[in-house]
């Protein structure tokens, strides 16, 4: 892997509110030296890499959440092609897509729809789902590049490129989008050129993580690099009514990072949603902060109070581990390894952590061991980790965050 290219990393620097145009103010929460998610490596990397400076920012006009410093896509995601997240592979991908098509029969009841355009696609787990629903599904992601053919089959048809860069003739009816809205840097560009295309009857679907469950469960580990846009309900909402759209309904998953799930179309009824919404204030996002702040010390003292040579493991090489060892303020050097049951992780790195992943059948002492459980950013996943961890009896087991 070429390192240098993660060292003195440039950044795009948004410097006015993405929804409402507002110059943005001071920033509320500085994460600096901050690290870059998701980069393994072959080998331990000695040097300071994948790290940058990110600020989070609050505006109080339209109460949209976002980072200030953008990285550059390639840099971004095109390290980690290694690692291509597939919805059908995992129980938890097709779990929260099959609530978002739930969400999507529950409005659209027994409507045929022309085209289906989804954009992010991902492997089009959800647009084969509604292949029955449509004359033609149209699925778009960049990840796609160069298998186009290996996805398209019948009348799904698969693109891959960024929908920025995408062309299209047919007339949609129906356009759905998962997990994607927070990656984009313009976000109302990206809403309004597919708005744009619409008619009158075409019905969006979109799902992206909400700031308020990121409040409400004072989850501030779920501020990285990758997600560029925290929506409140409030900035939800005032984009619709900008771009002359309505809100038809919304759904929370909380199972999946407590996303989420709109529906709306073109019209004038903004109204019938303003009630629910929580007006949120700086000196609240602070207080959860402090909050979060304050287990994450917990965790990090334990781990620096235990004595002799007690072997201390990780469990769970997630993906956002380096977030984890940021807050922790501890560089986890001081894990034997972090232990992982997907086995193309064995004998790898972070690219900006000093820990090597292992396999558990290599793990022959967990029992007589203390473990910290890194995996954290889905609480499902701690639940999985527990559960497997707790018959294994190991001497300790710390929760960095206390809630499950
Ligand atoms: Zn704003």
């Amino acid at each position: 892997m070429d390192i240098e290219k993660f060292q003195n990393i440039v950044v795009e620097k948004r410097s006015h509110c993405v929804i409402c145009g507002k110059k943005v103010d001071a920033s509320i929460i500085e994460f600096p030296d901050f690290p870059m998610t998701e980069i393994y490596s072959d080998e331990l990397v000695k040097e300071k890499t994948g790290v940058v400076d990110q600020r989070f920012h609050f505006c109080t006009q339209c109460g949209h959440g976002q980072i200030a410093n953008v990285i550059d896509v390639e840099l971004q995601y095109g390290g980690a092609s290694f690692y291509y997240y597939r919805t059908s592979e995992s129980a938890r991908g097709r779990e929260s897509a099959d609530f978002f098509i739930n969400f999507v029969n529950s409005i659209v009841k027994d409507r045929h729809f022309k085209n289906i355009i989804e954009l992010g696609c991902n492997d089009l787990y959800v647009l084969k789902s509604l292949q029955s629903r449509a004359d033609k599904l149209i699925g778009i992601d960049p990840i796609l590049i160069g298998r186009e053919n290996e996805f398209s089959e019948n009348n799904i048809i698969a693109i891959g490129d960024f929908f920025e860069n995408v062309t299209l003739d047919e007339e949609i009816d129906m356009v759905i989008s998962l997990d994607t809205l927070e990656h984009v840097s313009n976000p109302k560009e990206f809403v309004k050129k597919i708005v744009d295309k619409a008619s009158n009857e075409t019905i969006f679907f979109f799902q992206f993580p909400l700031l308020e469950t990121l409040l409400d469960a004072c989850r501030f580990d779920h501020i990285f690099h990758q997600h560029l846009n925290y929506f409140s309900l409030k900035s939800i909402l005032y984009l619709l009514n900008d771009l002359g759209c309505e809100l038809i309904d919304y759904k929370i998953n909380s199972n999946h990072w407590g996303a989420i799930l709109i529906s709306f179309k073109k019209g004038k009824n903004g109204a019938k949603y303003l009630k629910n919404i929580w007006e949120i204030t700086v000196p609240e996002i602070l207080e959860r902060y402090s909050v979060f702040k304050c287990s994450m010390d917990a965790a990090s003292k334990r781990l620096s109070y235990i004595r002799g040579d007690k072997k201390i493991y990780g469990y769970g090489a997630a993906l956002m581990l380096p977030v984890l060892s940021y807050h922790l303020g501890n560089d986890l050097s001081c894990l034997e390894c972090v232990i992982d049951d997907d086995k193309r992780k064995e004998g790898l790195y972070y690219i900006n952590l000093p820990v090597k992943i292992q396999t558990r059948e290599n793990i022959l002492d967990i029992g007589d061991s203390i473990i910290l459980i890194t995996a954290i950013a889905s609480m499902n996943n701690v639940r999985q980790i527990l559960s497997k961890l707790i018959p294994l009896n190991p001497k300790q087991i710390i929760l960095p965050l206390n809630l499950i």
